[in-house]
């Protein structure tokens, strides 16, 4: 068994665009510059804000959080991405979900101009994804794919079940898969899927993203399959000085022993998914 450090291709694709951004200083060009918009005080959206400014910072990018209180209106979030999508300093901007109850976060995704959407949650984008056209193509499946082609993981042919049908997970890794040059047959599942332990259990390439902490067991894996966790759920833990610990939907312990690469949680999928927010907010620079 071989664990898929995200870590470690993190870092080395942190490197690379580094160096792109040192080289775009050198040429007098502005650098790529990041906006992040945060409503509210949730406790996991201000941490995941915090590691993608730091990040910025590793790489070059300058790097700007707009922090909105939780009674923040619609009308006025709606008024903040107008003026962002026509700040020609900003090459990309994400918009920290999930939103306050209030806010339609639908409404708020598609307001954002398609060109500066480096979520990659755009209908255009995820439209021009699945078809294949160059688009952003969101942060998790992205990282996801980087993980397999750094490990130079065979996937044509290769029997893939995707378990979850979320926009920003499960339905984009499931369908990029499938898309040729990477070749996959991919199954999806989802809470509503019949004898899930049974399909589960013919994937070559398991990707559990359903945020049901340790659901995947060693039962349901097929002896050499490649397991990527993306779940992420914090578990209360008196031991940990933040009082929780982070556990993943793969019961890693006794999967990883049957398998010919898997993804820890955390250091797997986690760090990727900051990477290729910074690759799209690259590219976002690079088209303007
Ligand atoms: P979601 O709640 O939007 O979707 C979960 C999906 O899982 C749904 O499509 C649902 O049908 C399916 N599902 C739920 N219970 C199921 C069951 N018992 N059997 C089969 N399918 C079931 O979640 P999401 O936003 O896609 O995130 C999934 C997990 O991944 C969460 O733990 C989240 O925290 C994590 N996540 C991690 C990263 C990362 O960077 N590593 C990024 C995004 C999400």
């Amino acid at each position: 068994m071989q664990l898929i450090d995200g870590k470690e291709v993190a870092a080395a694709l942190r490197r690379e665009i580094a160096t792109e951004v040192a080289e775009m200083v050198a040429r007098g060009e502005r650098t790529p510059h990041l906006v992040a918009i945060l409503v509210g005080n949730d406790g996991a959206s201000q941490t995941y804000v915090g590691h993608k400014e730091k990040c910025c910072g590793e790489v070059g990018f300058r790097s700007t959080v707009l922090r909105l209180p939780a009674e923040t209106g619609e009308a006025d979030l709606l008024d903040e991405i107008e003026r962002l999508n026509g700040d020609d300093d900003v090459d990309g901007f994400i918009v920290q979900l999930p939103l306050p109850k209030h806010i339609d976060e639908q409404k708020i995704i598609e307001a954002i101009d398609p060109r500066k959407d480096v979520d990659g949650f755009h209908p255009e984008n995820v439209g021009r994804m699945v078809m294949g056209l160059p688009a952003f193509v969101s942060a998790t499946p992205d990282g996801i794919l980087q993980l397999l082609r750094y490990y130079k993981i065979p996937t044509a042919g290769k029997h893939c079940v995707v378990i979850g049908r979320s926009n920003i997970v499960g339905r984009p890794v499931a369908n990029l898969l499938s898309q040729k040059g990477w070749d996959c047959t991919v199954t999806m599942c989802h809470s509503r899927t019949e004898n899930l332990a049974e399909v589960v259990a013919t994937g070559d390439i398991v990707i559990a993203a359903l945020g049901k902490a340790e659901f995947v067991i060693a039962d349901m894996i097929k002896p050499g399959a490649v397991v990527i966790d993306v779940g992420i759920t914090r578990v209360p833990d008196p031991q940990k000085k933040s009082g929780f610990r982070l556990v993943g939907d793969v019961k890693f312990d006794e999967v990883a022993p049957k398998c010919s690469y898997i993804t820890p949680v955390p250091g797997g999928v986690g760090p990727m998914t900051i990477i290729s927010l910074m690759r799209n907010t690259l590219r976002a620079r690079q088209l303007r």
